[in-house]
């Protein structure tokens, strides 16, 4: 899913929480996570081309071809373990993580559709970094 899809999206549920008299710093939670968690596709271009520009990271994945030899790539932030610690740490902290975890949630709903509907599949998300590891050995 394109940035701006999950920005415009983050917005308007943003509007939603505040209209259902969320808190602010619950919001921004929220935000972040509905919005900043693809910041995991910087890391993984930054660590594997060493290159800083998010520019540059931003077209290698748009236009990332198949043909490449990687086919699976692991987005951490993507992997169904993180989704696991953060459930089981919104059950500590409700509070706190519920607004995170719904972004999570938001945010992984429109990466789904997208990959769904997508006419070109670019690449193959790892689901999980222990079987992303596993196949690697
Ligand atoms: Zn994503």
């Amino acid at each position: 899913m394109l940035p701006y899809i999950h920005f415009i999206s983050a917005v308007l549920v943003s509007v939603i929480l505040a209209i259902l008299n969320w808190q602010w710093w619950q919001i921004i939670l929220f935000f972040i996570m509905a919005f900043f968690i693809d910041v995991d596709h910087y890391l993984l271009y930054l660590f594997t081309k060493k290159d800083f520009s998010i520019r540059n990271a931003y077209i290698y994945f748009k236009f990332y071809k198949k043909s490449e030899k990687v086919k699976e790539k692991l987005f951490i932030f993507h992997t169904i373990e993180f989704l696991i610690l953060l459930v089981i740490m919104t059950i500590i902290l409700e509070q706190i993580l519920f607004p995170m975890l719904l972004g999570f949630m938001v945010h992984k709903t429109l990466d789904v559709i997208s990959s769904l509907t997508a006419k070109e599949k670019r690449y193959k998300r790892a689901f999980s970094i222990i079987l992303y590891k596993a196949k690697r050995k």
